[in-house]
């Protein structure tokens, strides 16, 4: 038999699933969702030192994911060649038409804060 209970987020009644029988809250996705970040932070209080752990076993990992990324742009470097190549003039095209469009936009602004700025660089 269902159960009616209430919901400890948003306090209204609503029917306990018989095979969630420690069920709090309910069904609604904000109240779901505030269960979960709850969830969460209890966990997380449980687990102080777990991130911490994790990143001083990742540096091994980490470095396994570079190398990934090296082998994978060996591998794909003819390929990334052939297709800039492909691809310079209309990447011309489009770098030239975009930096109009920016001037132009800049030019609009006209507040000479970022003109400033963008000397400094
Ligand atoms: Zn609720």
């Amino acid at each position: 038999m269902d159960e009616e209970r209430f919901c400890k987020v948003c306090g209204k009644s609503f029917l306990a699933n018989k095979y969630r029988p420690n069920q709090t809250v309910c069904s609604s996705l904000e109240c779901q969702y505030q269960r979960q970040l709850e969830n969460m932070k209890k966990w997380r209080t449980r687990n102080p030192n777990y991130f911490k752990y994790k990143e001083s076993q990742d540096s091994s990992w980490r470095e396994t994911c570079r190398q990934r990324s090296l082998e994978w742009r060996k591998k794909h470097q003819e390929y990334l060649k052939l297709y800039r190549e492909e691809h310079r003039d209309r990447h011309r095209t489009y770098m030239k038409n975009y930096m109009r469009e920016y001037r132009k936009n800049r030019g609009l602004a006209g507040d000479g804060e970022s003109s400033k700025n963008n000397e400094a660089k």
